[in-house]
């Protein structure tokens, strides 16, 4: 909680919000005022810690008595508490101020297409607990959905024993999502329509609960959390059995006419007819040239091609399917085969996050989920490919680099949503 991010504070705000509310007479007015004001400290806060109330006012340009007001709020709230005294300087000496991480606990869920992960969060993300289990993508939707619900009970079970509360669930979900609704439209991979997650979950734990797309979570989790802090615009790629996109612009997550911006891995980018089918229903998707079963298919084509691999070998010992880890491994001991399926599959990439940096012209493009763990194979052939085809003004800003979540990137997402709607609205939290 050391980083600062001072500028995208207020961006974070909702729009029709500014920086620096002035009251007004109508008191619902002030009272979300306010909220705001609250708000705008928290998030301070949160980025900032360890603060005092003197560069509080500094930074969120209230005054001091103000301040001290929306600190001591904040306090019985149990967001916030102070930390020490800060002696440095010539000033006189101030108490600092920091997030209270046990204000409270966070569940985040992720359903991935071959995976279900649940975890659970202190306020600010350090990981208590944490469990996965295998998922098939043919089981009907009511099997993964119970095996997700009893790895909640667990986490629930472990909030419980560390006599801590809950103070809300996150699910990231493979597919477009209906933010405001809590479902999930559609999941090509899954095969799943018109999911009601939020009433599902919610009826199960009693918890306030929000349901976003797995790339978009990840995003708000970069930027909460992560590396990018500090950055207005950037776009992140989500690389597993699909390739999603959260696109991070002007400080905002955004979601496009109908809130379902980003789905990057269905655009066509080579719609012949006798091109790949892809589980959208397209051909050409340049998913289905960049995703974790393309480099599978690669690798399968060159042993059946009887290329000199170790990775039949690894398979062997080991005694499991081939799989993102094993290909990592034989790349790790140097086999031409596994590093060239990966570069083949990162220039497809490559090709994809230059159409994605031509148009949006980000920062940064940050690359997770489960085949960044393969990150330092796929990340040269996508920087030659985007240096060699990006508009020189647009790549010359455009950094590519691995998610520091890897893939929990979109788990950790599930806890971002919910800390980023508490840092909005304060007082939905208990008060002491
Ligand atoms: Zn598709």
């Amino acid at each position: 909680m050391t980083n600062s991010v001072p500028d995208n504070i207020i961006s974070w705000l909702p729009q029709h919000t500014n920086s620096n509310p002035m009251p007004t007479k109508n008191t619902a007015d002030q009272a979300s005022v306010r909220e705001l004001n609250l708000s705008l400290v928290l998030r301070v806060i949160y980025n900032e810690a360890p603060i005092s109330r003197a560069q509080l006012a500094a930074r969120t340009g209230l005054n001091k008595s103000t301040v001290s007001s929306l600190v001591e709020e904040l306090m019985n709230y149990r967001l916030i508490h102070e930390t020490g005294i800060n002696s440095v300087g010539t000033g006189r000496p101030a108490t600092l101020l920091e997030i209270n991480p046990l204000v409270g606990c966070i569940v985040g869920v992720e359903l991935g297409v071959d995976f279900v992960a649940v975890v659970l969060t202190d306020f600010i993300g350090k990981i208590l607990w944490r469990q996965m289990a295998a998922a098939d993508p043919t089981d009907d939707q009511e099997t993964t959905l119970a095996r997700t619900l009893s790895l909640v009970s667990g986490a629930i079970t472990a909030c419980r024993e560390k006599g801590l509360n809950l103070l809300g669930l996150g699910v990231a979900a493979p597919g477009t999502v209906d933010v405001e609704e809590g479902i999930l439209i559609f999941a090509p991979n899954l095969q799943w329509r018109n999911v009601p997650l939020r009433a599902i979950f919610s009826q199960y734990t009693g918890l306030k609960v929000f349901v976003e797309n797995d790339a978009n979570s990840a995003a708000v989790a970069e930027h909460l959390f992560g590396a990018v802090r500090e950055c207005k615009n950037f776009i992140f790629v989500f690389a597993g059995v699909g390739i999603g996109g959260g696109l991070f612009l002007n400080g905002q997550l955004y979601r496009g006419h109908n809130g379902y911006a980003g789905e990057i891995g269905h655009s066509p980018i080579m719609a012949e007819p006798f091109q790949s089918s892809c589980h959208c229903g397209n051909r050409g998707c340049w998913e289905t040239y960049a995703n974790q079963h393309s480099i599978f298919q690669r690798v399968r084509e060159r042993l059946e091609a009887k290329r000199s691999s170790i990775i039949p070998k690894l398979l062997e010992e080991q005694n499991v399917s081939l799989s993102i880890a094993i290909i990592k491994q034989a790349a790790d001991k140097e086999d031409s085969e596994a590093r060239a399926s990966f570069a083949e599959a990162g220039t497809a990439m490559g090709q994809g996050i230059t159409s994605l940096i031509n148009i949006f012209n980000p920062e940064k493009v940050i690359l997770g989920g489960p085949l960044s763990i393969a990150g330092d194979y796929l990340l040269p052939a996508i920087k030659d490919t985007v240096s060699q085809h990006s508009l020189p003004e647009t790549v010359q800003h455009a950094d590519v680099l691995l998610s520091m979540f890897g893939s929990d990137a979109s788990l950790i997402g599930a806890i971002a949503i919910v800390v980023d709607d508490i840092l909005s609205n304060p007082t939905q939290v208990e008060r002491r």
